[in-house]
């Protein structure tokens, strides 16, 4: 074969490559424009909070989580908070949360270069959410986001955070 020829497919073929690989990188980068609204919520709510901080959004209602408790539970938390300010009775409070914050939680965290990390609800915030039955749309990864109900057998495991489990010791 002649080296041109030789050289001409040479280019052929890595171009190929590159438009391949283009294409995958696309792809996996940038799941939904939900999602990515996300990361533009955290700008504004993050200022220097370190990359473990979780935020949780039901409705219009924002929190994050901080060395106490978790943004899940801390959500609930405001969210009965406000249906008491309301007076809001304590057997209707459920009913109320769920039709007035859409019984719709998205969890997200973000690391420092602005990718997704796991935010699955840890054990506590799973049995508190199971009151409320909200679907629940969270990162599990940058690209991988679970959408539905934590009692579905299909969702992502339930685990203590670091925090807890350092708070009970081994378990
Ligand atoms: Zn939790």
């Amino acid at each position: 074969m002649p080296r041109t020829m030789c050289h001409d497919a040479c280019v052929r073929l890595r171009r190929q490559r590159d438009v391949a690989e283009a294409a995958k990188s696309e792809s996996s980068s940038s799941p939904s424009p939900e999602r990515d609204a996300l990361r533009d919520v955290s700008v504004y709510t993050r200022g220097d909070l370190p990359a473990k901080t979780v935020f949780a959004r039901m409705g219009n209602m924002i929190s994050r989580s901080d060395y106490k408790c978790c943004a899940e539970r801390r959500n609930l938390q405001q969210w009965i908070q406000r249906a008491r300010r309301n007076g809001v009775a304590d057997h209707q409070i459920v009913w109320w949360v769920r039709r007035k914050g859409g019984a719709e939680m998205e969890v997200w965290r973000l690391l420092r270069d602005e990718r997704f990390a796991c935010a699955v609800p840890c054990t506590f915030c799973k049995r508190a959410l199971s009151v409320f039955e909200p679907k629940v749309i969270c990162s599990v990864s940058d690209s991988v986001w679970f959408e539905g109900r934590l009692s579905d057998p299909n969702s992502p495991a339930s685990k203590l955070t670091l925090g807890q489990r350092r708070l009970f010791g081994r378990l």
